[in-house]
C-alpha cells in the first residue's frame, strides 16, 4: 500500500514533496522497529508512562509467573535481541532479563538504587514506593534519550507529566492511608515493605523472605502469638504464592488481603498503587 502509494505521488508532485515523504516514510518505518523489552509487568509499566505511542513495550513475564525463579524462553531471547533495550530492576528480581539483554540492559533503579537499599534493608522491590519511582526518573529518561535522541521531546513531556502525577498519587495514597499509619501487618513476602515504610505501616513478619522458602516451626509459632496478641490488622498475601501458612496464621481472626506486586490485571501503574491501598484502608479503618 506504502509504495503504490508513493508512486501515484510521485507522478503528481514536486521534488520537493517527494523528499518529505520518503522522510516521513522513512521515520514510520524507524518506528515501527522501536521496540523496547521490559522484565516484569511494572517495569513495563514505568516504561510506557515515558515511551506513550513513540516504540511498542512488551514485557517478558508471562502472566501468573513468580519473578524470582523465572527461565526465559528462546522468544524472550530473540525479543531482547531485537529490542533497543531491556529495562528491568534488580538481580535479585529480575536479574534474568538483564541477562537477555546483554550490554543493552537497563536497571531502572539504577543509580538511585544503590542510595534507597541502605535506607529499605536491601529490599529490591522498588516499583512498590511511589516516590522511589519517582526519583528514578531522570535517569531513565536519560537513558531513553540516549537510546533515541530523535524522541527526546516525547520522552522528556511523558517524564515531567508522569514525576507530577507521582507526587499527587503519593498525596493521594497518605489519604488513603491514614487509618492504616502505625498499625501492623504480616506479609508472604517482603515486597511491600517500601510501600509500607513510606506510608507508615509497621511490617511485624515475613513468612517467606525468599519465595518458596517456608518458615523454621518455631518462628512460625512466634508470629501465631504475634496475631493472637491482636497487634495485626492484616495478613498480605500474594497470588504467586502460597496460601495456605496464611490461612494457618491467620486463623480466621485477622482478614487476609491479597495484592499482586506485579499488579494483577492493570498495566497502569497508578491502578496498582491505588487499587492496593484501597483495599488495605477497607480493612484498616
Ligand atoms: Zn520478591
Amino acid at each position: 500500500m506504502h509504495s503504490s502509494y508513493r508512486t501515484h505521488f510521485i507522478n503528481k508532485q514536486t521534488t520537493f514533496a517527494l523528499v518529505v515523504l520518503v522522510a516521513a516514510s522513512a521515520c514510520s518505518s524507524d518506528q515501527a522497529q522501536l521496540r523496547y523489552a521490559a522484565s516484569i509487568e511494572p517495569a513495563g509499566m514505568i516504561l510506557r508512562e515515558l515511551v506513550g505511542d513513540r516504540a511498542e513495550v512488551r514485557v517478558l513475564l508471562p502472566p501468573g509467573a513468580s519473578p524470582h525463579h523465572y527461565e526465559p524462553k528462546p522468544s524472550d531471547a530473540r525479543f531482547a535481541e531485537d529490542a533497543f533495550a531491556t529495562f528491568y530492576f534488580d538481580n535479585e528480581v529480575d536479574g534474568w532479563a538483564a541477562r537477555l539483554g546483554d550490554e543493552r540492559a537497563i536497571s531502572i533503579s539504577g543509580v538511585e538504587h544503590s542510595e534507597t537499599r541502605e535506607h529499605v534493608h536491601n529490599n529490591p522491590h522498588i516499583w512498590l514506593d511511589p516516590i522511589a519511582v519517582q526519583r528514578c526518573i531522570p535517569e531513565l529518561l536519560n537513558a531513553l534519550i540516549e537510546l533515541d535522541p530523535e524522541g527526546t521531546t516525547i520522552y522528556q513531556a511523558n517524564a515531567d507529566r508522569f514525576s507530577e502525577s507521582l507526587k499527587r498519587l503519593d498525596k493521594d495514597i497518605q489519604e488513603t492511608l491514614k487509618d492504616a499509619k502505625d498499625k501492623a501487618v504480616i506479609q508472604a513476602h517482603p515486597s511491600w515493605n517500601l510501600f509500607f515504610d513510606r506510608y507508615g505501616i509497621r511490617v511485624v513478619g515475613v513468612l517467606e523472605s525468599t519465595p518458596g522458602a517456608s518458615l523454621p516451626p518455631r518462628q512460625f509459632a512466634k508470629l501465631v502469638d504475634t496475631v493472637s496478641s491482636g497487634d495485626v490488622f492484616a495478613i498480605i498475601a500474594e497470588p504467586q504464592l502460597a496460601r495456605a501458612p496464611l490461612e494457618t496464621l491467620a486463623a480466621g481472626k485477622v482478614p487476609i488481603i491479597e495484592l499482586d506486586p506485579l499488579g494483577g490485571g492493570t498495566d497502569r501503574y497508578e491502578e496498582l498503587i491505588r487499587s492496593s491501598a484501597e483495599r488495605i484502608a477497607e480493612v484498616a479503618s
